[in-house]
């Protein structure tokens, strides 16, 4: 194969404005928990799509439906009209993941993102209580459009809408004001100050481990007392769920392990099950209030995403992934654990569970240093956080233990070179 022509590459650099990840290649393959790039070089993928490849790179029996599907021309778009494929991922979510877990949401279609997902959930979350704010938390990312960025704590995002954004109150995430303060105190006090003129929001929306913020992870009796909040108020509950859902955290949705049971749940990255564009808003039944054509969009019939989806269910049938995705989660947290307790003088700390961990360092630049190292080795992997101080590592789920032993040595070597 071709070196990558520097050309591509300046191309790419220069012109794509908006594009903030650098990898320093230009890819051209990728199977399973592999990316080759132009040159022929191999990489480990340690950054899954940022949660869109749970199951990896072109998957061979969603593939092999995809091109079935397509071969027998079967519909490829359809905005909200019925077709088969839709009609059978629509039946397979409901046996496979809802009917199991006792969930009896309503299935909405919000367009193809995640972002779409979160607007939509704010919107209904407003038009059924007739109230106007919501309560984000700080350090929560929840999209880039208006409505889903004014609940987005993170001061840099925010400024990409240049002005302050309305709607929205900012609270302390579950460990923000240190861990031994209770951030649902402040929140409680906050929604009892009513003399103040604070009104009462729509919504809180919550991340039970903030993804891009860095790998928060909010505590299962945080959970249980913010839902607690929820009711006693009448304040509906939304997780976003679309970077930790579909398995990230070892349950398919994240929040299964705190038994808590959220109003709105907002599902898109992995939901596709091939890195194709879905998304999906889950809504309790009584919430469905909606008149046809108050909420829709184009790309809300991507039939090739449903046949995909579809296949990726199988993963569910039984206990059996769930339970490879704690093993695997178990390997990686032990790795880490020790790794940082090698190179104390890097003070790291070990955050997350499943396969959404990473390692936080106080010293900054750090994690960047860490994750420049890896890819000059051959391994993907991304930073999170404010600062970006938190190398995080998130592989597709289906990796093999061979895998991921060969990207965690990977991550020790460059450990150690930013340790020199
Ligand atoms: N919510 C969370 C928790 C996310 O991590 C992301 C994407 N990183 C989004 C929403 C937005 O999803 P999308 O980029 O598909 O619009």
């Amino acid at each position: 194969t071709a070196m990558p022509s520097l050309h591509v590459f300046d191309t790419l650099e220069s012109e794509v404005r908006s594009y903030c990840r650098s990898f320093p290649t230009v890819f051209s393959k990728a199977k399973g928990y592999r990316l080759w790039d132009a040159a022929g070089n191999e990489y480990i993928d340690f950054f899954a799509g940022a949660g869109a490849l749970n199951y990896g790179h072109n998957h061979p029996s969603m593939k092999q439906k995809l091109l079935e599907y397509l071969l027998e021309d079967g519909v490829t778009h359809s905005l909200d009209m019925a077709t088969e494929a839709k009609e059978r991922f629509l039946e397979r979510f409901r046996s496979v993941i809802l009917e199991p877990r006792g969930l009896s949401y309503k299935v909405m279609f919000p367009g193809p993102t995640g972002t779409n997902s979160v607007e939509s959930a704010l919107k209904l979350a407003r038009k059924a209580t007739g109230r106007s704010t919501v309560i984000g938390f700080t350090n929560a990312f929840h999209g880039m459009t208006l409505g889903a960025l004014s609940v987005t704590g993170n001061k840099f995002k925010r400024r990409g809408a240049g002005i302050p954004l309305h709607h929205t109150v900012s609270m302390p995430y579950d460990g923000y004001m240190g861990k031994d303060s209770d951030t649902l105190d402040y929140l409680e006090s906050y929604l009892n100050d009513s003399g103040s003129g604070v009104s009462l929001p729509a919504a809180i929306i919550v991340e039970t481990i903030q993804g891009e913020g860095g790998i928060n992870e909010a505590s299962i009796g945080w959970l249980q007392r913010l839902e607690g909040i929820c009711r006693a108020k009448n304040i509906l509950l939304i997780v976003d769920d679309v970077q930790m859902g579909c398995g990230r955290t070892g349950t398919f949705f994240s929040f299964e392990h705190a038994g808590i049971t959220p109003d709105l749940v907002c599902l898109s990255k992995s939901i596709g099950g091939y890195g194709l564009p879905m998304a999906l808003t889950l809504i309790r039944p009584d919430l469905d209030i909606w008149e046809p054509g108050e909420h829709n969009g184009t790309f809300r019939g991507n039939n090739l995403a449903f046949v995909t989806a579809a296949e990726a269910l199988r993963y569910w049938e039984t206990e059996h992934f769930a339970q490879e995705i704690a093993a695997k989660g178990e390997i990686v947290h032990r790795f880490l654990l020790q790794l940082v307790a090698e190179y104390p003088q890097l003070r790291g700390e070990v955050r997350g569970r499943g396969l959404m961990q990473g390692i936080a360092f106080s010293i900054p630049g750090l994690a960047d240093e860490v994750s420049k190292a890896a890819f000059a080795k051959g391994l993907i992997m991304e930073t999170s956080g404010t600062d970006s101080e938190v190398a995080k590592i998130m592989p597709p789920l289906t990796i093999d233990e061979p895998g991921l032993a060969k990207g965690l040595d990977i991550l020790r070597q460059s450990m150690r070179e930013a340790a020199a």
